[in-house]
């Protein structure tokens, strides 16, 4: 997703070291008994107001030996549960529904369990009279906040197909994951009533299963991306926006089509069915669910949402939604990806320089931060409060350490690898050390060392640079050495003298993770260089200085 400033606050920074805490504490599995295939969501929802009545049906298996099955749900009555059509005797907790289970033998037991419930939701789906005063109805679940309307296993972890049967007024759009199957009215009495099914056939985690029912009118792209989708051969593509919204369109989506092709041809086949763009009331700037993206309402009136936003949600259809983070430490699996993946349709669109402006305002950014980079790694298996994740080492750490991971492995290596790992884990789940598998075996390297240094501790080297020349010998002598701060990284560095004609010549130096290590290196120059910068080309996360002695 993409961040608002409602999501940058933190909690207080915990006062263990990061290595202590990392160690003492490992992630647990979620449910590892269960394991959710299919959800069908029948959902009624009224003309006006947030109370809603439901029935979700989920096809259960159950891996381990138990007798109780545990569903996430929060606020809502749940009137009855059937387990393979028989009524059972659930327990209501506050925030779950225990389910008993019928006994039976075998290693892998299915079940079809089916719950009906209702009452007035709260979050999760969000019900709401927009400025003109008409109703409308959003899925916002990130990072679990589908339990406030889904009976569900809500990690994501567990990724499951999902079919959406919503019955709303006929007057508004009823929009959700994957594709179309059918529409038909429903004769009654007062407002005319319309049922509308959609059907996500590939496995998706709880948080990006949504529906939008509002007054949304579509401006079709047609057929994207032909030859490049995996479910047919091309990616429809609309942007749904309000009716005083619609003229404005194509606006910032106008690209959408590339973008799209772009990513296929670096990454793998587009994996959904569609893919919708929706003006709606996300509390994110932009909210990646499957093959409907949501993006937040305000920059519709004012201008346009911006197109490395809609890049970086198209990005997440790919990383995030088709290979979830199984665990919410490695989001940057997600959020990194995105963050990346954008400054490549940056470099595709508008050209190298403009690809390296992007990733250093990425690498000032990381910089400027006082909140989880200088005090957590990346991958943080102690922060509890999933909100707090969506930080600077999730998204622009995350996305420059890939940058420097192509740099490690090289352009062939790095992409072969990505392929790779999509190949492997889409529709499904990875964690970090997937990816550097994949990344290990198209290289040849082992990079254990790389994924511990960037994404396990925190913070970034900080090196100083101290250069004089000795005009007797005509020689430029650099003195490089890394503070302390975070401890010493091993890193390529390209140090470029800058001569008295402003061109650049480039010199590669090795940093050493020996501690106060000073790396000395000396190149000839006929005369006094102007000056002397490190990594001119914005290839490695670190702060320089440079003095002149
Ligand atoms: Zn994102």
């Amino acid at each position: 997703m993409t961040r608002t400033r409602r999501t940058l606050t933190f909690g207080l920074a915990t006062l263990l070291s990061w290595s202590a805490a990392a160690s003492a504490q490992q992630v647990r599995p979620y449910q590892p008994a269960f394991d959710v295939s299919d959800y069908t969501i029948a959902l009624d929802l009224p003309d006006t107001g947030a109370t809603i009545s439901a029935r979700a049906t989920l096809s259960v298996s159950r891996a381990l030996p138990r007798d109780t099955l545990v569903l996430d749900l929060l606020d809502l009555t749940v009137n009855g549960v059937t387990v393979d059509g028989r009524a059972v005797r659930f327990v209501r907790g506050p925030a779950t529904i225990a389910i008993p289970l019928p006994k039976r033998s075998g290693t892998r037991v299915q079940y079809s369990v089916s719950i009906d419930y209702g009452g007035a939701v709260t979050d999760g789906l969000i019900a709401r009279a927009d400025s003109a005063g008409r109703w409308t109805y959003f899925g916002d679940n990130w990072p679990n906040r589908a339990r406030h309307w889904i009976p569900s296993i809500d990690h994501p972890s567990d990724k499951a197909t999902v079919t959406w049967r919503i019955t709303a007024p006929a007057t508004k759009t009823v929009l959700a994951n994957g594709k179309l199957v059918s529409t038909r009215i429903i004769r009654g009495e007062g407002v005319e009533r319309r049922e509308t099914v959609w059907r996500e056939g590939r496995r998706i985690p709880v948080y990006l299963m949504v529906i939008a029912v509002a007054p949304l009118e579509p401006f079709d792209f047609g057929e994207t991306a032909c030859g490049l989708a995996e479910t047919q051969r091309c990616v429809p593509q609309s942007v749904y926006t309000a009716p005083e919204q619609h003229a404005a369109m194509p606006g910032s989506f106008a690209r959408v089509g590339e973008i799209v092709q772009l990513f296929s041809r670096l990454v793998g086949q587009f994996p959904y069915e569609k893919l919708a763009h929706v003006q709606s009331s996300t509390r994110f700037g932009g909210m990646e669910n499957a093959s409907a993206i949501f993006y937040s309402d305000g920059p519709f009136r004012r201008g346009g949402t911006a197109e490395g936003t809609i890049a970086h949600e198209i990005a997440h259809q790919w990383f995030g939604d088709a290979v979830t983070e199984r665990e919410w430490p490695h989001v940057w699996l997600s959020e990194g990806f995105a963050t990346y993946f954008a400054a490549l349709w940056t470099r595709a669109a508008r050209g190298d320089s403009s690809f390296r402006s992007q990733m250093a305002n990425i690498r000032s950014t990381i910089l400027a931060d006082s909140g989880a980079v200088p005090r957590r790694p990346v991958i943080d298996t102690i922060e509890t409060d999933l909100l707090a994740l969506l930080n600077r080492n999730s998204y622009e750490k995350g996305g420059f350490v890939l940058h420097m991971l192509r740099a490690q492995v090289g352009e062939r290596a790095f992409f072969d690898a990505i392929r790779a790992y999509y190949a492997k884990y889409r529709h499904a789940t990875a964690l970090s050390d997937d990816l550097r598998a994949e990344m290990e075996r198209t290289s040849h390297q082992n990079l254990g060392w790389f994924f511990d240094q960037w994404l396990r501790r925190p913070g970034y080297p900080e090196v100083e640079a101290a250069w004089s020349y000795d005009s007797t010998s005509r020689q430029v002598n650099v003195e490089l050495t890394q503070g302390a701060r975070f401890g010493a990284f091993r890193f390529p560095l390209v140090v470029g003298i800058v001569d008295s004609a402003g061109v650049t010549h480039r010199t590669t130096v090795e940093m050493t993770t020996a501690e106060g290590a000073t790396v000395r290196m000396q190149t000839a120059s006929t005369s006094k260089p102007m000056r002397v910068v490190l990594d001119p080309d914005v290839a490695v996360l670190a702060r320089f200085a440079v003095t002149p002695r």
